[in-house]
């Protein structure tokens, strides 16, 4: 008789001690009394490969992918979903039972639902959004920005060649302004998203006049350390509903974590508090 195998998933990263997902998903697999175990994995880019192979044969159900493989597992895995594929990076990976790794990318759904949950009256059709940067992230945001149907993205970064190419792969949706004129279309935005890493711990300032907000915009910024970043102080101050970065963190884990599990958890009060503490 073979014993039932406890499920494994974990976070795969170098370095890796910075993430929360243990917290989050440790949360989780307590919270709903799931017998099964998430890891924090620590892999040079030399033993990815390898260690993603050996990795269902351990017992693991799946992995979350951080810095600095999320694009080299796009290259490993056997399928890549077609929104992997557009935003050119995977965060999770599923290994099926018939033995091939599935990569996704769960960013843009973590990003729009954590929005959708912050600001509930958003319509994404009530004008055009503003989009500060063009790195990885900003490529999930701006894929599920234009699948919920936001008319336009004015996309403005420091490096105008990554913006140009956010242009070139998503459409004339995108229009790239550049990154000394992004204060005068602020006031055309029906939502403010920053995805640069401006304003983080430990990162310059943001810089990009904000005097035109509207106080019917919302305003999110993907950085959540802190929690309250100057830009959301300052949206809030002018009237604005504005929606941290903490939520995209938890819901871009859902997906996963009901694969992987086979329960779809809650983010809520107590998911914060779990990480946050
Ligand atoms: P990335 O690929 O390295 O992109 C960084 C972005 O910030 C680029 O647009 C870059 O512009 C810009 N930038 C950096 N320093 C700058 C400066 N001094 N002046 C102007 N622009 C500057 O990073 P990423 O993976 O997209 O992550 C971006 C941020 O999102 C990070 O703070 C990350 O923690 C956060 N994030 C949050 C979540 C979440 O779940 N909440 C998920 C993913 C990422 P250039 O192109 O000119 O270099």
């Amino acid at each position: 008789m073979t014993e039932a195998r406890i499920p494994l998933a974990g976070v795969i990263g170098c370095p890796v001690a910075h993430s929360k997902s243990p917290q989050l998903h440790g949360h989780w697999l307590k919270t709903y009394g799931i017998a099964g175990h998430y890891v924090p994995m620590q892999v040079e880019p030399d033993d990815l490969a390898e260690t993603i192979q050996a990795m269902p044969k351990m017992g693991f159900v799946g992995a979350n992918v951080t810095i600095p493989h999320k694009e080299a597992v796009m290259e490993i895995a056997g399928k890549v979903t077609d929104r992997a594929k557009l935003i050119g990076a995977a965060n999770t990976l599923i290994f099926r039972e018939d033995g091939t790794v599935m990569a996704d990318n769960t960013d843009g759904y973590g990003f729009i639902t954590n929005l959708h949950q912050g600001a509930p009256d958003w319509d994404p059709q009530t004008g055009p959004a503003v989009v500060l940067g063009a790195g990885g992230a900003c490529r999930a945001v701006v894929a599920s920005l234009l699948e919920a149907g936001v008319p336009e993205i004015l996309l403005s970064n420091r490096t105008r060649g990554r913006a140009d190419q956010l242009h070139k792969d998503f459409g004339d949706r995108v229009k790239v302004v550049e990154w000394v004129q992004a204060g005068n279309v602020i006031e055309e935005g029906a939502l403010i998203v920053n995805t640069t890493s401006l304003g983080m711990v430990g990162k310059p300032r943001l810089r990009v006049p904000l005097d035109g907000l509207q106080p019917s915009a919302v305003v999110t910024d993907l950085i959540y350390a802190p929690l309250k970043t100057d830009l959301l102080q300052t949206a809030e101050d002018a009237g604005c509903t504005v929606v941290d970065g903490l939520g995209m963190l938890l819901h871009q884990a859902v997906p996963g974590f009901e694969r992987w599990f086979g329960h779809r958890p809650e983010v809520d009060a107590a998911t914060r508090e779990a990480v946050l503490g």
